[in-house]
């Protein structure tokens, strides 16, 4: 089969499974084993015609995927797929650029220039910052933090470019228990190690105690320090308190960096802009483009107010780069080399809604948030934890004899297997809940009626 009869016969597998999204069960329906016994085959020695590979291929996944993308899903914190950023991600792959230099991919080059300027405005970040379209937050952490680690220790007469962190003064990192793991993961590939982190203490409501940051700043004044608050923490959606935790640590001459994976898409919204007031005097910013921001996965956002050392962090020379004018070349400040084109989807997601469309769809997924967690908890025999403040909100559920994380787990399993709508489990403050996480454009009213009424099923079924 050519190209073109391909291509259209793989449009039609494509809408075939959006079509299916309303009624599919959520879950995914094989196990393990299946899945196995379905894939793994010996190494194929002779090759099988395109169309055979891709119609076995939507056969054999069909049992075996996990409807992230429906509007029922409310799982982890993950976004659905807006429809001009899924397309223009099928023309990403089409087009094939290699996004790693300017004269590799003219166009994409600057549609990244252009997704930098927007962003930063969308975002409240100040238009002087440098900023880079990685993977997802995990490498934008990596490439942020990259950056403090050369600041720090080059204001210390310390290139650790050149010298590595051997013989270094040692760095410190202060967050709080509202981290996102994949902080401390940037910590360990960057070398710094994750004895150098320090937790601070939290007030009831989870945000970092300011009394406790001063202090540890204070307790070892001359360590070069970044201290990690967070904008939307994946439990509460909670925020910690920028103007002053800025104020502290610059005080203190510590670098600060806002994990706002999902968080930082607030500043859209005139109704909830006020909770990352101070934010923008932060050193250095993180967010998805792959949760809020509704763009298929490989797509993060890093942001750096210090761009020299952003650039000296990432920069690589090489004989056989092009430079062209003042064109800017991704490679200064990224952290990959060759590189997909991910300008492309990030553009168009935010050319086709606009500030104001991606506030609403802000706002729309806190507005459904606040009702699932809300009804919810009407239900018999169900507790509200955390009310959501944005996009995340906490429930569990009690058992008469008293063991509500075994009866909890056990709810969320059974709302899983009967496919209707998706929620996960986690552990809070030492109990299981069950965690509301709404990211998705394509979530209705219906959706999350049709959640609530699953939930209550389940809670009528599992006595
Ligand atoms: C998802 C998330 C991350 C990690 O981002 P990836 O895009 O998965 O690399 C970091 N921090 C927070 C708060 C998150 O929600």
């Amino acid at each position: 089969m050519t190209i073109a009869p391909l291509l259209r016969r793989t449009t039609d597998h494509a809408l075939d499974y959006l079509a299916s999204l309303d009624d599919r069960l959520i879950a995914p329906t094989a196990s393990l084993a299946e899945l196995r016994a379905t894939f793994v085959k010996p190494l194929p020695e002779t090759g099988i015609p395109a169309d055979q590979v891709i119609d076995a291929l939507v056969n054999d996944v069909e049992t075996g995927l996990l409807g992230s993308t429906s509007g029922r899903f409310f799982g982890w914190v993950i976004g659905g797929s807006l429809p001009a950023a899924l397309a223009a991600d099928w023309l990403t792959t089409i087009w094939d650029q290699n996004a790693a230099i300017y004269a590799c991919g003219p166009a994409e080059a600057v549609v990244e220039e252009v997704c930098g300027q927007w962003l930063k405005q969308l975002l409240g970040i100040p238009a002087s910052a440098s900023f880079a379209l990685v993977t997802g937050c995990q490498m934008a952490h990596a490439t942020t933090l990259a950056a403090a680690r050369h600041k720090l220790l080059a204001d210390r007469g310390w290139d650790v470019e050149t010298n590595g962190l051997a013989g270094s003064t040692p760095l410190r990192v202060l967050t709080s228990e509202r981290r996102h793991e994949s902080l401390i993961r940037a910590v360990k590939f960057l070398g710094i190690g994750e004895a150098a982190i320090e937790f601070v203490g939290c007030e009831a409501d989870g945000q970092m105690r300011m009394t406790d940051l001063a202090a540890t700043l204070q307790n070892a004044a001359d360590t070069p320090t970044i201290v990690c608050l967070q904008a939307g923490d994946i439990h509460t959606g909670g925020f910690d308190p920028f103007p002053e935790a800025c104020d502290i640590a610059h005080s203190h001459s510590a670098w600060v960096h806002i994990d706002g994976a999902f968080g930082l898409w607030v500043a859209s919204s005139n109704r909830l802009r006020h909770l990352l007031s101070g934010a923008e005097q932060a050193d250095s910013w993180v967010t998805d483009g792959h949760k809020w921001l509704n763009v298929p996965f490989d797509s993060g956002f890093a942001f750096v107010a210090h761009p020299a050392a952003h650039r000296a962090a990432m920069s690589q020379s090489a004989s056989y780069r092009i430079s062209v004018g003042d064109a800017r070349d991704q490679l200064d400040w990224t952290p990959e080399w060759s590189r997909r084109g991910r300008g492309f989807p990030a553009y168009a997601a935010i050319k086709s809604l606009g500030r104001t469309g991606i506030a609403q769809l802000v706002e729309q997924c806190c507005d459904h948030a606040h009702r699932l967690v809300t009804e919810i908890s009407t239900l018999p025999g169900t507790e509200l934890v955390v009310t959501p403040k944005i996009n995340q909100g906490l429930v569990r559920f009690l058992s008469p004899d008293g063991d509500h994380d075994r009866r909890t787990d056990r709810i969320i399993e059974a709302i899983q297997a009967k496919g209707i709508a998706w929620f996960g489990g986690t552990t809070w403050q030492n109990k299981r809940v069950m965690r509301v996480s709404v990211c998705n454009w394509r979530t209705t009213d219906r959706d999350v009626d049709r959640a609530i009424a699953s939930v209550r099923e389940v809670l009528a079924e599992i006595s």
